[in-house]
């Protein structure tokens, strides 16, 4: 189901909410009436039918509260150790909260690398779709940790996005502390004003973002406006609320007039090729010629070897490569899931692929990326 306008929120079937940790929390601990707030909202939705699946923060922020600290981490020990604290509350809270309308939930904890990985990428949606099949909810999470920086997704608003791609939701409800995407800096401006749609996040769209990651959530409104803009390529619509308003969730549902929606682009990106393009995690790159550059940007064809001119890093078939027009190493045409490993392509490279066979010895394919494993970048 395309959801391309408010009025069509009500037809969502698979909700991804978003909760941010300054909803989650209040000042002194995880706030039990926010998420009881929150679990009667999904409830009621569950009721209409609706299956909602929830990524929630608050672990650093509800850890550092219980540890003791004032303000937000700044080492990656000090987050980690929060974290872990914090995420036996987040969740003993969670199950609490759902607990007042009938509802079990699950914790799932998510690294990068989970989500990279094709294989355990599908294994993750299966067990999300199993625990939705027995009626319970998910509750979804980095796995901080653990996960180093980077390799880490970073922020819940990817994450998020990345679930709501993950098991193909109709929807992504972003719940935070400010009313939506507002027009200019409302700290500044007074008259600033909440954008209501946005059609398609492009740069200017993402100025208006700032970059303020708020006191205890990590990437303030510019990560939230990326994730929204991901998905919109992908085909799924998006929402930008305010979570501690009274029943914003159910609101949004039903198609009222609050927050910032982003219309889902009307061309959508496959599920594959959204995990290509966003979860996995490039281990080399090829940088090519104009010619082939053109024929894979304006002619939509498959990368052959006679269009490398030279290849960086260690890896095998199957992988996934970043592209790169050669000479121009800052500007990424794309990312594809290579049929050769690097070696092989060291001896291929700017042949043609009726070659192939002659110099390696055996030939799978005449494409080094074919076309239906690649994905163009704007
Ligand atoms: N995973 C972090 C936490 O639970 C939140 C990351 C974010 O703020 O986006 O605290």
């Amino acid at each position: 189901m395309e959801i391309d306008s408010r009025s069509k929120l009500k037809k969502a079937r698979i909700v991804v909410v978003k909760v941010g940790s300054s909803v989650v929390c209040d000042r002194d601990n995880v706030s039990t009436g926010r998420l009881r707030a929150l679990a009667d909202q999904i409830g009621r939705l569950r009721h209409r039918g609706y299956v909602t699946v929830t990524v929630s923060s608050g672990a650093v922020a509800a850890g550092a509260r219980k540890l003791g600290l004032r303000s937000k981490p700044t080492t990656l020990t000090l987050k980690q150790a929060c974290a872990a604290a914090g995420q036996v509350s987040l969740m003993t809270a969670w199950e609490k909260a759902l607990a007042t309308v009938d509802l079990r939930c699950a914790q799932i904890l998510l690294t990068a690398d989970d989500l990279s990985d094709r294989r355990r990428f599908l294994n993750a949606r299966n067990t999300i779709v199993s625990l939705v099949e027995m009626g319970v909810v998910p509750v979804v999470n980095e796995n901080d940790t653990v996960a180093v920086d980077e390799l880490k997704v970073g922020d819940n608003d990817t994450l998020g996005a990345m679930v709501a791609s993950l098991i193909e939701a109709d929807v992504f409800i972003n719940l935070t502390d400010i009313d939506g995407l507002y027009d200019s800096n409302p700290r500044q401006n007074p008259k600033a004003k909440i954008i209501g749609e946005v059609d398609k996040v492009d740069q200017g769209v993402l100025e208006l973002a700032g970059d303020d990651g708020g006191a205890w959530g990590t990437g303030g409104m510019r990560t939230k406006v990326r994730a929204a803009g991901r998905l919109s390529d992908r085909g799924i619509a998006s929402l930008v609320v305010n979570g501690n308003a009274r029943d914003s969730l159910i609101k949004v549902i039903e198609g009222e007039n609050i927050g910032t929606f982003f219309k889902p682009a009307p061309h959508r990106l496959g599920a594959r090729k959204h995990w290509l393009a966003f979860a996995a995690r490039p281990k080399g790159r090829l940088f090519i010629d104009i010619g082939a550059a053109e024929a894979l940007v304006e002619r939509g064809k498959s990368l052959l070897p006679g269009g490398i001119k030279t290849i960086e890093g260690l890896f095998d078939v199957g992988d996934a490569v970043t592209v790169v027009l050669d000479g121009q190493a800052d500007r990424q045409l794309g990312v594809g899931l290579v049929n050769y490993s690097a070696p092989e392509i060291k001896l291929i490279i700017g042949q043609p692929s009726s070659q192939i066979a002659d110099i390696l010895g055996y030939s799978h394919s005449d494409e080094v990326i074919h076309r239906d494993n690649l994905v163009v970048f704007d």
